[in-house]
Formats: C-alpha cells, sequence, structure tokens
C-alpha cells in the first residue's frame, strides 16, 4: 500500500515525494510518462559528452531564500548570472533593453538621467495597461516595441501581443542603467553537476519508488494508494469535458559544432528574423569545458508537448471550471504548472509544492522545509539505492505492486 501516488517527476512531484517520504515518513510511488525523472528540466550528456537541457535552457533564479537553502540539501551550486543579447538592426545588443541597448542602437551616449527622458520622450501612455503591447508602448514606444517585442512575441505565441495579457511581457524589465543581466534575482546559480543529479538526490530515498515509462492511468486503478498528487494537464485529468486548454509548444533542434566557443553569450534572441526565436549554447550555462559545443534553436509550435500556458482572458475562464473540478477531488492535490496551468518558473514549482506539503502535515511552510528535516538520506542508503538505480528505477508494474505490499500481480 502507497500512502501517496505521484504523478509526475519534475519539481512539483518530486519535490512533494522527496517531503512526504523523508518528511513524513510516507510511502510514494512517482510515476511519469517519459523514459527519465526532472520534468522539463531533465538534463543529460550527448553523444559528444555535453551536459544539455533535453527541454530547453533552463536558469535557476529566485528571491526565495527558503527556496534556495531547501535545493542547496540536494546540489552544490556554481554561480551563473544569465546575460542575452538580442539581434537587432545587424547588432548584437543587450535585452533587457539598457542604457547600452539604446546608445548602440541609436549610435548615442546618453547618461541614465538622459535615457530616462528619452524612454519618456518615445513612450506612449495608455490609460489602461491590459495587452502585452500596452506594457511595452507605454513603457519604450512604438518603435523600440516593433524592434525587440512584436516579432518575438508573434513567434512565441503565434499572437499578436495586442491579444496576450499584460503579463507576458510585464516580466521582461527596461533599465536605465548598464546592467545587461537577465535576471536581477538575489540567488541566480546552476546546479553544479546539473538538474537531473540534483532530481537524483533528492529522490534517493528507500520509500521513494519510482515508475518510468508510465502514464498513471496504466496503473491508478491496480496500484493501491491512499491519495494522489497530480502534476499532469488538468484538463486532461478531467477528460477534456470543457475542450482542450491552450498550450504553447516548441520543436528543439540540438547542432554539436566543432568550436570551443560559438556565442559571446548563453542565448541570442531572433525578434525579426528566422523560424527561430533564440539559440542558446550550454556550455555559458554549465560552465562546462570542451573542445566542442552545442546549441539548441526554439521553433514555436502550435502542436506538441505542452510547454506554455496561454495567458488570454478566456483561457483563464476555462482553467476557472476545471479548477472548480479538482477542487471538488479532495484525494487529489493538482501542483505544477500544468496543473494549475500557470506560466511558473522552477521556483515558484518549488514554492508551491513545499506550501501543498505544509498544508498537508498541517504546518506553517517553513516549519515544514525546515534543513534539518530535508537532511538527505545517510551515505548507506545512498549505496543502497545507487545500486538499485543500476537496475533502474522500479521499471515494471509488477515490482511496484510487490514493492506496494501487494503480491497478486
Ligand atoms: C522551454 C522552457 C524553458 C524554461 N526555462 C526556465 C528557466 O530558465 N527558469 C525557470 O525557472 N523555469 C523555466 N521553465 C519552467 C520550468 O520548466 C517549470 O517551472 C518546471 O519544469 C515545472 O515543473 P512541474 O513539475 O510543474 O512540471 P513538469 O516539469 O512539466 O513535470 C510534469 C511531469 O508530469 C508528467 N506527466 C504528465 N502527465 C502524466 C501522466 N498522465 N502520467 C504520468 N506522467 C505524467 C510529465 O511527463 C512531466 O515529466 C521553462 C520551461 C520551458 C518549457
Amino acid at each position: 500500500m502507497f500512502d501517496y501516488l505521484i504523478v509526475g517527476a519534475g519539481f512539483a512531484g518530486s519535490v512533494l515525494a522527496e517531503r512526504l517520504a523523508r518528511g513524513s515518513g510516507k510511502k510514494v510511488l512517482l510515476v511519469d510518462r517519459r523514459p527519465h525523472i526532472g520534468g522539463n528540466a531533465f538534463d543529460h550528456y550527448d553523444d559528444a559528452g555535453i551536459l544539455v537541457h533535453k527541454y530547453g535552457p533552463h536558469i535557476f533564479h529566485t528571491n526565495s531564500r527558503e527556496v534556495f537553502e531547501y535545493l542547496s540539501t540536494f546540489t552544490a551550486w556554481r554561480p551563473y548570472e544569465h546575460r542575452v543579447r538580442a539581434s537587432v538592426d545587424g547588432q548584437l545588443v543587450p535585452i533587457p533593453i539598457n542604457l547600452d541597448t539604446i546608445n548602440r542602437l541609436y549610435g548615442l551616449s546618453l547618461t541614465s538621467m538622459q535615457v530616462e527622458d528619452f524612454f519618456a520622450s518615445v513612450a506612449e501612455p495608455r490609460e489602461t495597461v491590459r495587452t502585452s503591447e500596452d506594457v511595452v508602448v507605454s513603457r519604450v514606444g512604438r518603435e523600440l516595441y516593433e524592434k525587440f517585442f512584436r516579432g518575438y512575441t508573434r513567434k512565441q505565441w503565434g499572437l499578436d501581443p495586442s491579444q496576450l495579457d499584460s503579463m507576458v511581457t510585464a516580466r521582461v524589465p527596461v533599465r536605465t542603467n548598464r546592467d545587461d543581466r537577465y535576471f536581477s534575482d538575489t540567488y541566480q546559480a546552476m546546479p553544479l553537476r546539473g538538474y537531473t543529479r540534483m532530481f537524483e538526490n533528492m529522490l534517493d530515498h528507500e520509500n521513494i519508488k519510482i515508475l518510468l515509462n508510465t502514464d498513471y492511468r496504466e496503473v491508478v486503478d491496480v496500484i493501491p494508494h491512499d491519495r494522489m498528487i497530480y502534476s499532469g494537464p488538468v484538463d486532461e485529468f478531467f477528460d477534456y469535458r470543457y475542450g482542450k486548454l491552450p498550450y504553447r509548444s516548441l520543436k528543439f533542434e540540438f547542432q554539436t559544432v566543432n568550436q570551443e566557443w560559438v556565442q559571446p553569450v548563453a542565448v541570442l534572441n531572433y525578434p525579426n528574423e528566422h523560424l527561430y526565436t533564440r539559440v542558446t549554447e550550454f556550455k555559458h550555462l554549465t560552465g562546462q569545458e570542451h573542445p566542442k559545443s552545442i546549441l539548441v534553436y526554439e521553433y514555436p509550435m502550435a502542436e506538441g508537448d505542452p510547454y506554455y500556458p496561454v495567458p488570454r482572458p478566456e483561457n483563464n475562464e476555462l482553467y476557472k471550471k476545471y479548477q472548480a473540478l479538482a477542487e471538488e477531488r479532495s484525494d487529489v492535490h493538482f501542483v505544477g504548472r500544468l496543473a494549475t496551468y500557470k506560466y511558473y518558473n522552477m521556483d515558484q514549482v518549488v514554492a508551491q509544492a513545499l506550501s501543498v506539503y505544509a498544508r498537508i502535515v498541517g504546518q506553517k511552510r517553513a516549519e515544514a522545509t525546515r534543513a534539518e528535516a530535508a537532511r538527505p538520506s545517510t551515505p548507506a542508503v545512498l549505496a543502497a539505492s545507487r545500486k538499485e538505480r543500476q537496475h533502474g528505477p522500479v521499471a515494471s508494474l509488477s515490482k511496484a505492486l510487490a514493492a506496494a505490499g501487494n503480491q497478486s500481480a
């Protein structure tokens, strides 16, 4: 008998598996239909021996000390501040737009004070800021909007910024100084040995069994369990009763090149040229030294894996209907990006999962997450489960049933 069947081995499912097992001694079966743990944050070494992120570049950044300390139990970190350049008018200029972006684009030598005046002179004030277009045009005017945002957003979402919720571009700041970091969070770092290793450490506990390559619907009726945690798409859980929630997808094209470095920074954005939106060179993120390099090109797609919930009012309305169904299921906790149809970063999903755990155990979040309770397994336990890992996680239904104490399978 498992206490919890957890669907999805991404951040949402894995944090809850870890907390329930290590923090509360619960028996957990973690199921994922993909052949690996880590969800969209999964990374692996490719044929050339370079660490790549299978589902596009994942950069960790957070303002939450609690989330950072919690994850630090399972990984050491490599300090990393993310930088992006946009290809505009034949130049590679900093994005988010800053003082250097304006000076280089227009051949000026403005100071910080003067660039604020420049933005004020080109901005088109709006009475109400509802859409993504409103956000940008009201801050930096139409020309910069056209150069940096319109084309990129149209490619990324298949919609004009005037059709998208303001939150899409509200995430991108505009700076009057020369700070060219993409994020300004307090904690910015990459897991030293990669995300997958961090997930392995998180899940390395005798109470956690993992079943990969398995849709939970294949096992939900045959593996005895008390409660469920679900981090898959919420509309799929309810058999699309009210229709499909729209998602934007991506196609990733990886290219190995026979040179040590290709790009000046990790990511180059292409707002106005090519079908792809951006190109990432992974070694900038991971700090790996290697004579070759790997790039990934991202092509936005209408169909494919559900990556980005599309933030439009009618989609939020549709989600609310599913949310109401979810709230009726007191035996299931819906957690994570897909189950709550929210555009969450990794740290936000970790925070959400820690809050759910705190609610389950009836404690304050800080208490339920405290480092002592999150201490990893003793070396002996680690050794034992590493051996188990060589044979793969619980690789079959019969093993999972046996682990659950059900010998009838
Ligand atoms: C291209 C891209 C880039 C991103 N970059 C960043 C970044 O730089 N920084 C950042 O903080 N965040 C980034 N994110 C967001 C980050 O990926 C998410 O916040 C995080 O992965 C969400 O974790 P999750 O557990 O909610 O979902 P997921 O990681 O999607 O995990 C859900 C899991 O559930 C499994 N599943 C679904 N249905 C079933 C089923 N029926 N049966 C069994 N298993 C099922 C799926 O296979 C999946 O593995 C990015 C996302 C994308 C798409």
